[in-house]
């Protein structure tokens, strides 16, 4: 009898495709009706094999999720383009151009008691202007930081606008018992890299109030050596990204992030090299930084999408294959 199993065992896969001969057949079905270990053996061969089928079509289920995933992110990289790109053109439409200091680009009267009216050259889109009141062991004054500056969308959409002014107040501690003001000293900023220019003099407690000076050079800007340290960090963090790319061949989970990270050093360098490069006559770190800024984001979306475009090409070309 146990010979007799095992000789139907091997039988049986034949015997459920119905492979064997008539006889063969009427044996084995023989033995099945009299054994219960053999029906056993023979139903479990029967029955549909659904762990195997799953496990057949999970690769294509995840493959095809992956590709809706991929989809969904090209398109959501695709909006975040566009948004950078509009910020952008924003951003550089109206990034300030700094005006040089000329005579007459600043007119200064008096104003009431203890005012001046400042009173700007029709090219000056914009300005700032802060008064400061200094210790009086330092200066006798108030110093009054000048700016002022155009943008390529006032260049371009804003003519004929009226001259812009502002009334500026001598602040802080009476100079003397009589409650009279501080004097004040006006410096304009050219924004350039060299000296801030003393523009004026004004003391309402002398009989000539307003001094015109436009020679005498005030305070330095700093140089933007910010922005150099900025690309050297950029620069570094590229190299080690190339770094651990180069060192992760065989993990290409870990390399894809380390690609989508690394895109950003380089979003940064060229958008550097590109802000930089342009002549904008006058510089300011703060401009030129946030410049720099947008575009590299603009050009890391774009950089992005199409790294993710390349991957999605790349996976549908091997699922057709
Ligand atoms: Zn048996």
């Amino acid at each position: 009898m146990k010979n007799e199993c095992s000789i139907v065992r091997d039988l049986l896969p034949l015997y459920t495709e119905n492979m064997v001969s008539t006889d063969t057949k009427a044996f084995v079905a023989e033995h099945l009706k009299n054994c219960e270990a053999c029906r056993k053996e023979y139903e479990q061969i029967q029955e549909p094999r659904p762990v195997q089928k799953t496990n057949e079509a999970a690769p294509l289920q995840n493959l095809s999720r992956k590709l809706k995933m991929k989809r969904i992110q090209t398109i959501a990289l695709t909006a975040v383009f566009v948004i950078a790109l509009f910020v952008s053109a924003f951003a550089v439409l109206g990034a300030p151009i700094y005006q040089p200091y000329s005579e007459g680009l600043v007119t200064v009267e008096k104003f009431g008691e203890k005012g001046l009216t400042l009173i700007f050259d029709e090219n000056v889109t914009d300005f700032r202007c802060e008064v400061f009141d200094v210790p009086t062991e330092i200066s006798a004054a108030c110093i009054c930081k000048i700016e002022a500056w155009t943008t390529l969308w006032d260049k371009w959409f804003s003519k004929g606008r009226e001259r812009l002014s502002t009334v500026i107040v001598s602040t802080g501690e009476p100079a003397n018992a009589y409650y009279q003001p501080k004097p004040m000293e006006l410096y304009y900023l050219p924004n350039d890299g060299g000296s801030s220019i003393c523009i004026a003099r004004y003391d309402p407690n002398a009989e000539n109030q307003i001094e015109i000076d436009g020679k005498t050079e005030g305070l330095t800007a700093l140089p933007r050596l910010m922005l150099g340290y900025y690309l050297i960090f950029a620069s570094a963090a590229l190299v080690i990204a190339v770094i651990v790319w180069l060192f992760t061949r065989k993990e290409q989970n870990v390399r894809l992030w380390v690609e989508r990270v690394g895109l950003y050093p380089v979003a940064y360098i060229v958008s550097h090299c590109i802000i930089s490069g342009i002549d904008w006559s006058t510089y300011s770190i703060s401009r030129d930084f946030s410049l720099t800024i947008f575009l590299s984001i603009l050009l890391y979306s774009g950089l992005l999408l199409a790294h993710n475009i390349w991957y999605l090409k790349k996976e549908i070309k091997t699922v057709n294959r």
